[in-house]
């Protein structure tokens, strides 16, 4: 079976509820929206295309949960609390168990955050969703790129590399996205991969002690250097105080964890600085937000971004062409 464009956005809109904040939701020419006083506005989008920002063998669930994953991500980025989302999706067919397994992953996670769908649009097309998601930071309070000083401390949440890793794995032909792994730590990767998991709970907490912050979606090197270049600072990251995996030490040689930890991508972690003095404040805070955080390094006045081993060694990345499991 396979549904008109109406029967399908109405198989959407089942799934949404009614908010105060939410005048007017799916079903008119564009939503109406209250903001509380006080608060600024925070807008973002991102698309993901099949075969571009996940293997097409995705299960539709798992597309639906990421797809919204990496724009809650950066509302995180930015410390700002979920609101509203668009969501446009372009389908090669309407069928419906595709539409409700892509709306279960996408309201399981935008029900545990608060996140209200109140509109998008539905086209035939190559399979590509994208979506725009809003959010409120208080005024003033927006965690930014380019509040980076020097000596600040560089901290960054949960382990980087463990996506980049299952990526790999997959690309080998040594992992199955559509399935669950037999292995244990495997199951960890695909889940790394598949279902990140938006770090909103510590951005919350991170109000007044981070100076800058961004989300790593290109590889914890490439984002730190983003807030480096909005600050006009550089930094220092140290290889000996990356938070080990003991997945990624089950998988591969010190030198591949490094090129996945520091270079890979779809971590959807958060990479931040703050100042020294407030060390066991960022401590209590990722205890409070249950999230882990390691703090790797120092921003510089050199405006490099470096890796340095124990000797002061800069890592240098191995150049393209470097096949992981050649
Ligand atoms: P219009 O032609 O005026 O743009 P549409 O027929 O495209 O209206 O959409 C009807 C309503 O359904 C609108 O409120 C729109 O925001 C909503 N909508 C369309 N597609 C989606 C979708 N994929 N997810 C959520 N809401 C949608
Ligand atoms: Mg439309």
């Amino acid at each position: 079976m396979s549904l008109d464009e109406f029967s399908l956005i109405e198989r959407i809109r089942a799934r949404t509820v009614a908010r105060a904040d939410i005048v007017l939701g799916i079903g008119d020419d564009a939503a109406l929206l209250q903001m509380p006083p006080g608060q600024q506005l925070v807008v973002t989008a991102d698309t993901l295309n099949a075969g571009v920002h996940f293997p097409v063998q995705t299960l539709p669930a798992d597309i639906g949960w990421k797809a919204l994953a990496v724009n809650l991500s950066d509302l995180a980025a930015m410390g700002a609390r979920p609101a509203w989302c668009t969501l446009a999706l372009s389908l090669p067919a309407a069928e419906p168990h595709w539409i409700d397994a892509f709306a279960e992953g996408f309201f399981a996670l935008a029900d545990a955050h608060g996140m209200a769908l109140v509109g998008g649009d539905t086209t035939r097309g190559p399979l590509s969703i994208s979506i725009t998601a809003m959010g409120w930071v208080p005024q003033g309070g927006a965690l930014r790129r380019d509040g980076a000083r020097v000596g600040d401390d560089i901290w960054v949440t949960g382990i980087p590399g463990e996506a980049a890793a299952a990526l790999a794995l997959w690309q080998a032909g040594k992992l199955d996205v559509a399935a669950v792994a037999a292995a244990p730590e495997r199951e960890l990767l695909r889940q790394r991969l598949l279902r990140p998991v938006p770090r909103l709970p510590a951005s919350q907490r991170l109000h007044g002690i981070a100076r800058s912050c961004v989300d790593v979606s290109d590889g914890l090197l490439a984002d730190l250097g983003h807030i480096c270049t909005r600050s006009g600072v550089g930094a220092e990251v140290w290889l000996e105080r990356l938070p080990r995996s003991p997945a990624l030490a089950a998988l591969a040689d010190a030198e591949q964890r490094r090129q996945w930890q520091l270079a890979g991508g779809d971590d959807y972690e958060l990479c931040f600085t703050a100042p020294p003095q407030l060390r066991e404040q960022v401590a209590l805070a990722m205890e409070f937000a249950a999230t882990p955080a390691s703090r790797i390094g120092r921003i510089t006045a050199t405006l490099q971004v470096l890796a340095l081993d124990a000797s002061g060694v800069p890592w240098q990345p191995p150049r393209a062409g470097y096949n992981h499991f050649a």
